[in-house]
């Protein structure tokens, strides 16, 4: 059961919420539709759902086309930011409100309440109300909800976003490992990087309304292919492709639209005692100690490296790049002459965007 989306665009207004968005999800996957606030995200989801009708484009769920089913008839179990627990509803009877408008029977409903509360392991706290609970638990007690009618699919719409960071990493550990016994595909909207990089196994990023890049996310971190990935997923060196930087054979920048080359942080190396061939020079304008990590900005004058005005570089600024080394390196110093060696299996080919 994959569930399909081809071309789907959604205008509000003049905004378009949704441009031409087209991903496949595979069945038993946790995807993560990751991005910054009025990427779109939400409205993605809420196509999904049902609660939101496209103006254009196709989507299917196992082949069959969902744009003619009702929300109510899509069997989908849904979480939302703010717990929405009904508050004058014992927890017990949360959980088995959607049991009830699907008519099963009393006996069933019992045990499976039962159950649904066993799971997410708060089966004492049946017969309190939301207000007695704290917001981690309440979040639980929602996914107990969503999950008890069996539902085909889950979908999380920033559900751990209202939670404390120690509760939130918990959550997300304890909704992982769920998900996964389950095998439930599961949707869920982020603007939280960490988030998605610990949980997904897909992510799909969105900008304006579009998908910039989805895969697994080691690949995006390893692979981004343009620079708003590349900067959204962790730090990035971003520099121009004429810096002198030795490009991977094969993606040498090509005509059309600048190239620019992007770095991590981590595959920089950086002594500060030697220039050889290939090294870039600069001097060390910070030094950060982060206990065994220690990270250096290093800055370039990017007018002497030849790099095309076009790109808007080389106004006589500098550039600045950060490495970042395991260990403490006691010996380098703010001013002192740094030189940046970078090996080329590391750098990337980025398109502008
Ligand atoms: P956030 O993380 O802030 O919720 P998001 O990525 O989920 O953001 P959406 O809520 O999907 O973004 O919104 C995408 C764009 O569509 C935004 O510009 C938003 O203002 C607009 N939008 C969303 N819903 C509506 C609506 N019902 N009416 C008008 N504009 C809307």
């Amino acid at each position: 059961m994959a569930l399909e989306l081809r071309q789907i665009t959604k205008r509000f207004g003049r905004i378009k919420a949704l441009d031409d968005v087209s991903i496949t999800i595979e069945n038993g996957a946790l995807v993560c539709f990751l991005g910054p606030s009025g990427c779109g995200k939400t409205t993605l989801l809420r196509v999904i759902a049902g609660l939101e009708r496209p103006d254009s484009g196709d989507m299917r769920l196992a082949g069959r086309n969902l744009f003619s089913v009702p929300a109510r008839k899509r069997n989908f179990g849904v979480v939302f930011q703010s717990y929405s627990l009904f508050p004058n509803m014992t927890i017990a009877a949360n959980v088995a409100y959607g049991l009830e408008c699907r008519q099963w029977r009393k006996k069933d409903i019992v045990q499976r309440v039962e159950e649904m509360l066993e799971m997410v392991h708060l089966k004492d706290q049946a017969e309190k109300f939301p207000h007695q609970l704290s917001g981690g638990q309440q979040q639980r007690i929602a996914l107990a909800r969503a999950l008890a009618p069996k539902p085909e699919m889950l979908l999380l719409d920033e559900p751990l976003s209202a939670l404390d960071a120690k509760v939130r990493e918990e959550l997300r550990g304890e909704i992982r490992l769920l998900q996964q016994h389950l095998g439930i595909t599961t949707i869920m909207v982020t603007h939280d990087q960490e988030e998605a990089l610990t949980m997904a196994d897909i992510i799909v990023v969105m900008q304006n309304g579009r998908v910039m890049q989805s895969g697994p996310p080691m690949i995006l971190y390893q692979q981004p292919e343009n620079r708003f990935v590349a900067e959204f997923l962790g730090r990035m060196n971003v520099v121009p492709a004429g810096l002198g930087v030795p490009v991977p054979i094969g993606t040498h920048p090509t005509g059309g639209q600048p190239r620019i080359l992007g770095i991590r942080p981590e595959d920089i190396r950086l002594v500060s005692d030697q220039k050889k061939n290939g090294h870039l020079a600069g001097v060390i304008d910070q030094v950060t100690r982060l206990g065994n990590l220690t990270r250096v900005t290093v800055r370039v004058q990017a007018n002497n490296t030849g790099c095309h005005p076009d790109e808007g570089w080389c106004n006589g600024e500098t550039l600045r790049i950060v490495a970042e080394m395991q260990g403490v390196h006691e010996d380098l110093r703010v001013g002192m002459p740094g030189f940046i060696d970078i090996p080329f299996q590391s750098v990337r080919v980025l398109e502008w965007q």
